[in-house]
């Protein structure tokens, strides 16, 4: 392992597009981990690997699949299920999908692991390195910033990828 090796949580296609351009110019050597049990249906989260397979081939990089398991996950967040987008339920979930993604570097021996779920403007990136830092070895990069946003949906259009329509669980379909 080299020591700008990160192992980067990436959540769908779109978003890794501008992630993993900011972590290249940065000097960071990436591998992508999709690791998101908390999609719902299972048809929408092989939609979204898919997504980010064309993603990392246009950028040559290595992606590590996790296996699917929504009813870890529903048992993860139990209790949390009406909570308001952002709140409660989002907090748990961020700690499921990293707490997993920390738990591959470890056993992969990645020293830095990353998210791409702060690249949306939907999601509050403070509450996702509050989240993150309870790991060892997160990096708190704030995608959204420099543009990121913006560029992960010029580049979404460009390379006609699938960019979802809500945020994952069935709780965010409404
Ligand atoms: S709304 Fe999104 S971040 Fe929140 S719990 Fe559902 S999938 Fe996770």
């Amino acid at each position: 392992m080299e020591a700008r090796d990160i192992l980067v949580h990436a959540c769908c296609g779109p978003c890794s597009t501008a992630s993993i351009e900011r972590l290249l110019d940065e000097g960071w050597n990436p591998v992508l981990y999709f690791s998101n049990s908390n999609i719902f249906p299972e048809e929408e989260a092989e939609r979204r690997y898919e997504a980010l397979l064309e993603v990392a081939k246009v950028y040559q990089l290595e992606v590590i699949a996790e296996l699917y398991d929504h009813e870890s996950w529903l048992s993860f967040i139990k209790g949390s299920e009406g909570e308001r987008e952002g709140g409660a339920r989002c907090e748990k979930c961020f700690t499921y999908n990293l707490g997993q993604a920390a738990g591959k570097a470890r056993e992969l021996g990645f020293t830095h692991f990353t998210t791409t779920l702060t690249v949306s403007r939907f999601k509050n990136s403070k509450l996702i390195f509050f989240v993150g830092q309870q790991f060892e070895g997160f990096e708190c990069i704030d995608f959204k910033k420099k543009g990121g946003f913006d560029r992960s949906v010029q580049r979404t259009r460009e390379l006609g990828i699938y960019r979802q329509h809500y945020c994952g669980c069935e709780f965010s379909m409404q």
